[in-house]
């Protein structure tokens, strides 16, 4: 078997290949780095590590020989750089990261390395996670390859590129208010987040943490399935994940959708929608129709209110879990200093970004003493609204389906000095993480530009399964996700 650039490879066939004996571990790893290379340009790694992937993939070779591979033993994968990984640099996309190496592996690296996966390297991402756009990332933006002038979305946006330019076939990601799922539905994805607590954060750089889950973002709907299996667990180093069985993400896939009820929110096909996105949507809508699903308006009264929301809370977690870095400790720290606050004080300016530290600036200013109940208390207050409402939505329905992101991925530099307009990116995907729920997003057409649009759908707490399912079912009846960039 050769890895064809026509249609899109899938984890699934991988797998097979790899168990038929039709390809070595080695031979696709090799493959993988060598486009990886080729497409250097697109800027989506920040490592990339031959010699260790080789290793592992050797490795893996060895046990399909021997009749003991697991789930996904020797397919390469890429991690977002947020999470640690032992012996190679895990940078968080910062300066103030750039030459740290963790001593550990986080749990999903080291789950999904039991799993048998090859980690190819490291992708390019928003620092510490904050932007919808990868331009705020210390080693230079990243290009989306259905256009190399457009954004990727963010923060996960060197792990979209990667997929979406078939360098890697699937990859990790992480979303805080739409970063797994925004970058999927920029690059033609599917990018699912799950169930707050569902996979650990241990080792996972921390942004905002009560907002933070990991996820993969892959091809198919069934890729997302086998590595959300992998990933998902309890761990008990991390004290937000969950003690709850994981079921097989596999065994729900074809069920049949009919009878289902999807809800759709109001406020969520108003205006700030683009015209084409909301087309396609609406296209996707009559799809799942036909195949027996049934609509309802629902409403999401205070999702509106998300943005303001989310950008105190996460603003004022952030604030807190980046004290850490001091200059003291490990990180970054600046030369020249008279004293212990000089030291604090140049080597945070010196080593975080200008988003960052706007970041840090709003959320201390939130949290201090005068403006705590106005800003941080008001917020949570509103946050406990927005889950409210979920809730009453979820007694009306099995899933809430609408847009992703309002409009398709834009042009590099056409945000960056307008961080509110950037902010409104996550517009329909961050109640998703105030409220912990999960949501997935699919890709449901192209606009006239031929750049990817994204169909978001939001499940109930721990029903990552109906969104697999429903997913897989829109897939297999439609070939959106087939599409690939033809300019790379
Ligand atoms: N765009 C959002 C932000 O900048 C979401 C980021 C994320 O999900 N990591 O904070």
């Amino acid at each position: 078997m050769t890895i064809s650039n026509a249609s899109p490879v899938t984890l699934s066939t991988l797998s097979a290949a790899l168990h038929n004996r039709e390809l070595s571990s080695v031979e696709l790893t090799t493959d993988y780095l060598n486009r990886i290379e080729r497409h250097s340009d697109l800027n989506a790694f920040i490592t990339v590590d031959p010699d260790s992937a080789l290793k592992q993939a050797e490795e893996a070779d060895r046990s399909i020989a021997t009749g003991n591979p697991g789930p996904m033993t020797g397919i390469p994968i890429a991690h977002k750089d947020i999470f640690c990984t032992q012996g190679m640099a895990t940078t968080c996309g910062s300066k103030m990261l750039e030459k740290y190496i963790s001593p550990y592996d986080a749990t999903v690296v080291e789950r999904l390395k039991q799993a048998g996966a090859v980690t190819l390297g490291k992708t390019n991402m928003d620092e510490f996670a904050m932007g919808s756009s990868n331009e705020n990332s210390f080693f230079g933006a990243v290009s989306n390859p259905w256009d190399k002038n457009r954004v990727p979305g963010g923060s996960s946006g060197g792990s979209a590129a990667a997929v979406a330019a078939g360098i890697s076939p699937a990859a990790t990601g992480t979303d805080t208010g739409g970063s797994i799922r925004q970058p999927a539905s920029f690059c033609g994805l599917t990018g699912l987040k799950p169930t707050y607590g569902r996979v650990s954060r241990w080792g996972m750089i921390a942004f905002a943490s009560s907002l933070d889950q990991a996820g993969p973002i892959t091809r198919t709907a069934e890729d997302a399935a086998i590595m959300l299996g992998i990933m998902a667990g309890f761990d008990q180093r991390d004290s937000t994940s969950v003690e709850r069985a994981v079921p097989d993400y596999r065994a729900a896939l074809d069920d049949s959708l009919d009878g289902l009820t999807i809800g759709l929110p109001r406020e969520y096909f108003d205006q700030g929608l683009d015209s084409e996105v909301g087309d396609a949507v609406e296209r996707a809508l009559h799809q799942l129709q036909s195949q027996g699903v049934r609509t309802v308006e629902i409403e999401l009264p205070n999702s509106m209110l998300g943005i303001p929301c989310y950008y105190v809370i996460a603003p004022a977690e952030a604030s807190s879990n980046l004290a850490r870095f001091d200059g003291v400790r490990y990180g970054y720290r600046a030369d020249n200093y008279q004293d212990l606050n000089e030291l604090y004080c140049r080597s945070r300016t010196e080593g975080f970004g200008p988003e960052v530290r706007r970041r840090i600036m709003i959320g201390t200013y939130a949290l201090s003493a005068g403006y705590y109940d106005a800003y941080y208390l008001k917020a949570q207050k509103l946050r406990r609204l927005i889950a409210n409402d979920f809730e009453q939505a979820f007694a009306h329905c099995d899933l809430i389906v609408g847009p992703t992101a309002p409009t398709t991925a834009f042009r590099i530099g056409a945000k960056t000095h307008d961080p509110v307009s950037m902010y409104l990116n996550d517009i329909y995907t961050n109640a998703a993480n105030l409220a912990g729920l999960p949501a997935l997003s699919i890709p449901c057409g192209l606009d006239s530009q031929n750049l990817p649009i994204g169909l978001q759908l939001v499940g109930n707490y721990f029903d990552e399964s109906r969104l697999l399912n429903v997913a897989h079912r829109f897939q297999i009846e439609s070939d959106h996700h087939l599409q690939q960039p033809t300019k790379v």
